[in-house]
């Protein structure tokens, strides 16, 4: 490894919706920021250390996957089924190579699949039962169903069971919030950036959302920044979020919150795009925005450590 000298900056958050301040006891936001705490500095102590913006966006997913309290990994929602599939992808941004997997089950850390579907295949994203064969052959931990149930993601399954409605975890409820990822930018100047989730309650037909979809909900690239989303995914989908914010930079010659702010404020809205993304720049500049009442967000850059819910 080259000696590292830039500055280093790495952001996470756990997901972004309708949030009711007045629901959220004392003990439970003081868990949520405990958590998205450890997360932040796991992945800042890799970077500090000289490590990649690869291995330190992976290490703080794989913190939020491994908590119940947020959907992704153990956390992750029911499934009209009573199942749990999960997305997840990480991209890196020096050579633009990334991993994804989709609707994958009893998957420990999707996360580290997707890494190995990054660096062990030719391909990008890998789905269903083909992921769950890739991932018992490449022997990452995995979890019988017990691991995956969560007494509260089950009762907002109660709520929705039977009928055609899909919801979003982090507006239902005990409004507990959801999808996780980590964006950072490692001293030898390169970016990468990851998303994991559970997708949305009661979904149905194996469907897939934007974190697993490069462009979408996930995208990094050492020319301009890394992203992660969270949010009504089809709407992320259809608005190519991710890879948005990196085209006004590129083509328009954007700053990082004018590009966020475009994306987040003006292009989701119209399209029911309710949620957020955190976001990093090649000068470590970083961006966590949300069109919605909060995401649980941390960051650690130059100006210290981080961590918010609200406004
Ligand atoms: N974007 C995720 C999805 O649609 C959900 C979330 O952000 O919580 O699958």
């Amino acid at each position: 490894m080259t000696a590292a000298q830039g500055p280093v900056a790495i952001a996470v958050h756990g997901g972004a919706g309708t949030l009711d301040p007045s629901a959220l006891t004392p003990e439970k936001e003081a868990a949520y920021r405990s958590v998205l705490s450890t997360a932040v500095r796991r992945g800042h102590a890799v970077l500090a250390a000289g490590g990649s913006a690869i291995d330190a966006v992976e290490t703080a997913v794989r913190v939020l996957e491994d908590t119940p309290l947020f959907n992704a990994g153990r956390g992750s929602v029911f499934t009209a089924e009573g199942t749990h599939e999960m997305d997840a992808a990480i991209m890196q941004g020096n050579d633009l190579r990334a991993g994804a997997v989709a609707s994958v089950q009893n998957v420990k850390n999707p996360v580290g699949l997707a890494r190995l579907v990054m660096e062990k295949t030719d391909h990008v994203i890998l789905s269903g039962w083909g992921a769950f064969e890739f991932a018992h052959q490449q022997k990452v931990a995995l979890e019988d169903d017990e691991y995956f149930f969560d007494q509260l993601r089950h009762d907002q399954w109660q709520e929705v069971r039977g009928s055609t409605e899909v919801r979003l975890d982090h507006s239902t409820g005990e409004k507990k919030f959801g999808t996780v990822g980590a964006v950072a930018l490692d001293a030898h100047g390169h970016l990468a950036a990851a998303t994991s989730t559970g997708g949305m309650t009661n979904k149905r037909f194996q469907r897939i959302g934007d974190s697993p979809v490069i462009g979408a909900g996930t995208y990094a690239n050492d020319a301009t920044c890394a992203i992660s989303c969270t949010g009504n995914g089809e709407a992320f989908l259809r608005a190519v979020a991710a890879h948005d914010v990196h085209a006004l930079m590129l083509y328009k010659g954007l700053s990082l919150e004018e590009a966020v702010h475009i994306v987040v404020h003006e292009k989701l809205p119209p399209l029911d795009g309710e949620g957020g993304l955190i976001a990093v720049d090649k000068n470590g500049r970083i961006v966590l925005d949300f069109n919605c009442i909060g995401m649980y967000r941390a960051r650690i850059d130059a100006e210290g450590e981080w961590v918010g819910i609200f406004r």
